[in-house]
């Protein structure tokens, strides 16, 4: 199924010589982040029963019921040990930065190579999903690195968080067929599609709001303000209020979307998603990057706000 033979090998040699592991993945956790991290820490554990797996990095809320923990470990820990970072482009926002203790470190990741980190790097921008990734690794690595139903669960929700439910640009054959796999190994995909999909009463009542207040203009460029004050009002939490991301999607009329959450300290967090035209050159000028049709930026104030804006519909309008 591929010609990346090596990679797959140096990865798993580096696994089969460490007896301690530890991975990483991204701020701002996501399914794919904790699906690539827990999905790699039960493939392990299974195909090598004596060897210790931590996983690391704040876990929100909302995504506790995929069932990954925080491991509490100290700087010994790292002495001798492998750090995997999954998921993550840049240095600056991998979720504990003491992976730079690490004896080894591997970088595993779908997003572009802004940052080149780690002894061994393997770096597909084309895939739909880190978590695709590890399922690959665990087919082409055949009985060495069986699947089991446990890592299945995550990494397909991995799949499925990443991709919209199969809707984005960046599903292909490949994404489909390990998909069938992990469900071949006994994934509930119904349940796990759902899990991921429903949302509580209060953030649906808070969508409800969003539809009907969201700025669109003439070019297809629409934003929306999450304010404190409204996700007080909702009682939503800034890492709930990512459920409303695609929602503005499914408007007809849009065409590239940002959601701005505001900060404690003035700031805002900007998420932006586009249809068609890439953005994350943009994202990219505002202390930020991502996917091409997915990124995040931050912006200090109204002024920097605007011009971000200005910068989406310059694209719009040049398209
Ligand atoms: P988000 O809107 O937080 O879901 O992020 C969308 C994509 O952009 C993800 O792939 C993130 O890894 C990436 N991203 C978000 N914020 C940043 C940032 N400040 N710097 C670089 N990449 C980011």
């Amino acid at each position: 199924m591929s010609n990346n033979t090596n990679i797959y090998r140096q990865i798993f040699e580096l696994i089969q010589s460490y007896n301690t592991i530890i991975l990483h993945r991204h701020i701002h956790p996501d399914p794919d982040a904790l699906g690539a991290q827990g999905g790699l820490q039960r493939l392990i554990e299974a195909n090598f029963p004596d060897k210790v797996v931590y996983t690391v990095g704040q876990i929100p809320e909302n995504l506790e019921f995929l069932g990954v923990k925080t491991s509490d470990i100290r700087f010994g820990h790292y002495q001798q040990a492998l750090v995997i970072v999954l998921d993550t482009a840049n240095q600056a926002r991998i979720d504990d930065q003491r992976y730079n203790l690490g004896e080894k470190i591997i970088k595993i990741d779908h997003h572009p190579a802004t940052d080149p980190y780690g002894d061994v790097q393997w770096v597909e921008d084309h895939r739909s999903s880190t978590s695709e990734m590890i399922v690959q690794l665990s087919h082409e690595l055949g009985n060495d690195f069986k699947m089991t139903k446990e890592a299945a669960e995550l990494l397909y929700a991995g799949i499925v968080g990443d991709t919209g439910r199969f809707l984005y640009d960046s599903v292909d054959a490949n994404t489909f067929y390990y998909a069938g796999q992990l469900q071949e190994a006994g994934v509930n995909t119904a349940l796990i599609g759902r899990n991921l999909d429903q949302m509580p009463l209060k953030v649906a009542q808070l969508a409800g709001y969003v539809y009907s207040h969201v700025n669109i203009n003439e070019n297809g460029l629409a934003y929306v303000d999450l304010t404190n004050q409204l996700l007080r009002k909702f009682n939503v939490d800034s890492d709930e209020s990512s459920m409303i991301v695609p929602l503005i999607g499914k408007i007809e009329e849009v065409k590239i979307w940002v959601i701005f959450v505001a900060q404690a300290d003035g700031t805002f967090r900007c998420r932006i998603r586009s249809k068609e035209v890439t953005i994350n050159h943009v994202a990219e000028q505002y202390r930020g990057g991502g996917h091409h049709l997915a990124s995040g930026a931050k912006v200090h104030d109204l002024s920097e706000r605007e011009a971000l804006l200005e910068s989406l519909n310059h694209l719009l309008e040049n398209e």
